[in-house]
């Protein structure tokens, strides 16, 4: 769908995620002639860089961080000509903000965006700069970066602040997730198949598994790591925002907030994790040296340079208390350093009431829905077959596959392109209301209080690994295990 011309102002320009993802996603976009030409994207940033030589550094970004992508001087000349710089430092109070106003458009015809690509604590600052230098015109759209805050009370106060210049209707907070063309399709996968809404439910389901793995430390970021952790940086938004979309009732429509209703109601039925029951429900975990693609890899603390409680794995066992899920827990899993890349759902259905064939030791696998989210995007449905041959009844396990890559021949656009261009057309569905990053925190903030009273400890785990023994000890204790793949 072709969008409106807007001008859009990248405040924390010169930062790693404007480099990295923000404007290389404008640039696919333009790519795609989803820019119209009178478009204007402005970088914000204390460097002193000019527009050419912000342009040069873009470019220069863009190869760095997308190599296998070919892209011409000719091609970036032409785009970068709808690329501009302005030198200011936003949370100052005696800076003048006119040469970023004299670049906006003041007709109203375009759609106006700033896109907060700064840390959460400028956001009420900037929010109110941005008022103060009448910048913020009638349709004005405001993009939060996660986190909101670092507990509840904090996500309050940007809440509030951001909320005291724009309405909520106007603000779209980043959860970068809910971008990803799986994720989106969860819902229509769930609720425009008859298929499967019958069997989603306890009845039919035994638990869900949601992994998010990582195999990058935090390498030169770990001082910037170590205030949050996994659980803040992780499960508090991506892991929280899959479960919903997994575990919620069918909404009535697409409305953005028709979704976020039925969202929040499996928020606000999440079972609360206190210091009674944090130790045997959650796990925390610490890299330590070890190996990762075959290399020797420091461990957390040598990274960061000194010890740390911070962990870099958890793992959760989440059970929702309503009619629909009342005895499936949710096991949630993150980490750095593990094994691979990949995020994955996966959903485990009830064994057989009564196997008619028997499979020696292994018994009978039962039905799996894999819903693979990175780094090759599909559903994978697990089946038990017969194995072909005269051999007798010997069965198999065999996945009815569907990669998107594959089946759809397209190229994938980074969750960014589809979430920026959702901004400029004012899609709220793929963004976070107010009531459901609180709601989050609300849960999370219950498990760090538990933590804190309950002086859980953060195991050792070797770098390269599943993270540590407590985490396959927390599903051994339900006769389950963790899925390794089929
Ligand atoms: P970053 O690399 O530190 O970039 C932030 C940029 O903001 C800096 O380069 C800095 O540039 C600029 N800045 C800081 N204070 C400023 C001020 N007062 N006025 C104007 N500009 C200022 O951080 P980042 O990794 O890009 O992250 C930005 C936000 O996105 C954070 O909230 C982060 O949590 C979130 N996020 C990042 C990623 C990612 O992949 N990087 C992913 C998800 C979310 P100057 O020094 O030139 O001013």
């Amino acid at each position: 769908i072709p969008v409106t011309a807007f001008d859009l102002v990248v405040f924390g320009a010169a930062g790693d995620l404007s480099l990295r993802k923000l404007i290389p996603s404008l640039f696919h976009r333009w790519r795609d002639d989803q820019i119209p030409p009178e478009s204007k994207i402005i970088g914000v940033s204390r460097s002193a860089y000019d527009d050419q030589s912000f342009r040069d550094l873009a470019l220069k970004s863009f190869r760095e961080f997308h190599p296998q992508e070919e892209i011409s001087d000719e091609e970036w000349k032409k785009f970068s000509e709808q690329l501009f710089y302005k030198e200011l430092d936003v949370v100052s109070d005696d800076v003048d903000w006119t040469p970023l106003c004299e670049l906006l458009d003041t007709s109203g015809a375009k759609q106006r965006v700033f896109y907060l690509a700064l840390a959460p604590d400028l956001y009420g600052a900037v929010s109110a700069n941005i008022d103060r230098a009448g910048l913020k015109s009638p349709d004005a759209r405001i993009v939060l970066e996660k986190p909101i805050g670092r507990d509840l009370s904090s996500a309050k106060e940007i809440n509030e602040a951001v909320g005291a210049v724009f309405d909520e209707g106007a603000i779209f907070r980043i959860d970068h997730y809910l971008g990803k063309e799986t994720v989106q399709n969860l819902t229509v996968l769930r609720f425009m198949n008859s298929l499967f809404e019958p069997v989603w439910n306890a009845n039919a389901i035994d638990h869900v598994e949601i992994t998010v793995s990582e195999s990058i430390g935090a390498g030169t970021r770990a001082s910037y790591y170590d205030k949050s952790g996994a659980l803040r940086d992780m499960v508090q938004n991506h892991l929280l925002q899959l479960l919903c979309l997994v575990a919620m009732e069918p909404p009535l429509d697409l409305d953005p907030d028709t979704v976020r209703d039925e969202k929040i109601k499996v928020m606000r039925a999440l079972r609360p994790i206190t210091e009674k029951n944090v130790r045997e429900t959650t796990v925390r975990g610490q890299y330590h040296r070890g190996a990762s693609n075959g290399a020797a890899v420091p461990g957390y603390a040598e990274e960061l340079g000194e010890d740390s409680d911070t962990e870099t794995f958890v793992a959760i066992k989440a059970n929702i208390d309503n009619w629909r899920w009342k005895g499936t827990p949710f096991y949630l899993r993150t980490g750095k350093r593990m094994p691979e890349r990949f995020s994955e759902i996966i959903v485990h259905f009830k064994e057989i009431a009564h196997a008619l064939v028997q499979n020696g030791k292994a018994g009978i696998p039962p039905t799996r829905m894999v819903i693979r989210l990175q780094p090759d995007e599909g559903v994978k449905l697990l089946l038990v077959t017969k194995d072909p041959g005269p051999g007798g009844m010997r069965l198999r396990y065999v996945p009815l596959n569907l990669s998107f890559a594959e089946t759809f021949e397209a190229r994938y656009p980074d969750a960014y392109e589809r979430l920026l261009m959702a901004v400029v057309r004012g899609d709220l569905g793929l963004f976070m209301r107010r009531d459901e990053v609180e709601a989050a925190w609300k849960w999370v903030d219950g498990i760090l209080a538990g933590w804190e009273q309950d002086e859980t400890p953060v195991h050792p785990y070797a770098a390269g690994t599943d993270g540590p023994v407590q985490a396959a000890m927390l599903l051994d204790r339900d006769g389950r295990e963790w899925y390794h793949g089929q």
